[in-house]
């Protein structure tokens, strides 16, 4: 084939590639990115158009390289290769106390006998604890974030969730219906989606799930007995517009609405599996008696990232998960560990950059109880809440598996799992079209902007 028609073949193709990209971020609302991809799409083909149709010295030759450059490159960074060795799969270690949790923490009322009693037994937390007890607090019209529609929205979110407590735990029907528990898997797999959820998956209940004392609520201080033997996990997509947002108000208005869409799937499973005469009960917001995350990571979900949330294939840490634990009989889904992911995690650090209060690590992982993971410091990022009125979202926000479900990200998604390589060129671009502290992205035309009070 002639040279100059093969270059400028190449630059043809090079130049529709970025268009497409173009026009896939410009669906986004990422504008930033959008604009540099435009640059790219004009940019790239003209060395090739050059050395197509412009004869110097030595043309040939330049041409010759460039087009082999360009064909060998994308295959270069397609040869699978990995790092899985430095990540070795562990199972955490089980006895987590409830009450130990930020959220049980921030419920403790100065002065009573529960606030004693736990700050006598963890003295360590008392300092910090009274920090964020002086702020404004989450949802506070006192914050800085503070915007009147976005947090009562927020608010009426979260009250009807509370008001799906009452469904989480109840008698099962008399009487046992037998069900084949491929079909049953099956259907409610098949149903929580027809409900709204993102992804469903199925485990053994293991003794790491569960929390061993109570935190929260009138129960406070009782020890767990959950006894069920599977549990299923399921996963909400939160908006990536409004959490785009983060840490402003539409980000705590997103979680306030996943918290209720993964709570009333749940409720609903957890219910109907009742009425099937077998022992069912939905884990929820502020109702939980499991680690949803890890009950998540180990129904084959996802995987655990550096700001310790669950990492799902295909929109990364943007979800909210509930979870259904259960006698009935279930298939049980097999749990395939995701090194790749945690390799790109230990090179890739964004939210740990874009954390106001530094509550997540830059380093590599450490040995935690004998668990090698990445330890955020929750005390750090609840005050930065407390002060904010909002649930902050910005390492959701920044991090680059959190991009739409679409074919460009889901293109970059199957790279990443197959080669090292790939990893650090995606990081590269990533940093490069988004930046490494990317902007917040536009709000939706139905919300208004902030008032005018301090910015962070
Ligand atoms: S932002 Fe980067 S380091 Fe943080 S969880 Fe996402 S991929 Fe991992
Ligand atoms: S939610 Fe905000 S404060 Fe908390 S870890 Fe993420 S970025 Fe940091």
């Amino acid at each position: 084939m002639d040279l100059s028609f093969l270059l400028t073949g190449l630059a043809l193709a090079l130049f529709l590639f970025f268009l497409w990209m173009y026009s896939a971020l410009v669906q986004e609302a990422e504008r930033v990115a959008a604009r540099r991809t435009l640059l790219l799409a004009l940019i790239l083909p003209i060395p090739y158009l050059f050395l197509a149709w412009l004869p110097f010295p030595g043309q040939t030759i330049a041409g010759l390289i460039l087009a082999g450059f360009t064909v060998l490159f994308p295959l270069v960074l397609v040869i699978p290769s990995g790092r899985s060795a430095d990540f070795p799969d562990f199972d955490p270690r089980p006895g987590v106390d409830e009450r130990t949790v930020m959220f049980s923490r921030a419920e403790l009322a100065p002065g009573s006998e529960r606030f004693n009693d736990y700050y006598r037994f963890h003295p360590e937390h008392r300092s910090g604890d009274d920090h964020f007890r002086s702020l404004a607090g989450l949802m506070s019209p006192l914050s800085g974030k503070f915007e009147p529609l976005a947090f009562a929205a927020a608010g009426a979110g979260f009250a009807a969730v509370e008001e799906l407590a009452a469904l989480v735990e109840r008698e099962p029907a008399v009487g046992q219906a037998q069900i084949d528990p491929m079909a049953a898997t099956r259907f409610f797999k098949g149903w929580t989606v027809k409900l709204g959820a993102e992804d469903c998956g199925v485990t053994e209940l293991r003794d790491y799930h569960k929390y061993s004392v109570k935190g929260r609520g009138d129960r406070y201080g009782e020890e767990i007995e959950l006894n069920h033997r599977f549990a299923l996990a399921l996963t909400v997509e939160m908006d990536h517009r409004n959490l785009g947002q983060a840490p402003n108000g539409p980000t705590l208005m997103e979680s306030a609405q996943q918290y209720l869409s993964a709570g009333a799937v749940a409720v609903q499973v957890a219910d109907c599996i009742r009425r099937l005469g077998w022992s069912a009960e939905a884990h929820i917001d502020a109702n939980y008696k499991v680690i949803c995350p890890l009950v998540a990571r180990d129904a084959g979900l996802g995987e655990i990232g550096r700001m310790g949330l669950l990492m799902t294939p295909r929109l990364g840490p943007r979800v909210r998960i509930a979870v259904v634990t259960t006698d009935m009989p279930l298939l049980v889904d097999c749990r395939i560990p995701d090194p790749a992911l945690l390799h790109f995690c230990s090179i890739c650090r964004k939210c740990a950059d874009v954390c106001p209060p530094g509550a997540i690590p830059h380093g590599p992982q450490e040995a935690i109880d004998g668990v090698p993971r990445w330890r955020i410091d929750d005390q750090a990022c609840f005050t930065y809440w407390c002060a904010a009125g909002t649930d902050c979202g910005q390492c959701m926000r920044v991090c680059p598996y959190s991009h739409p479900d679409s074919a460009l990200h889901n293109l970059v998604r199957a790279g990443l799992g197959h080669s090292a390589l790939f990893r650090h060129f995606a990081l590269w671009m990533d940093d490069f079209l988004f930046g490494r502290s990317p902007e917040r992205l536009p709000r939706v035309h139905w919300l208004p902007g902030r008032m005018n009070r301090s910015s962070r």
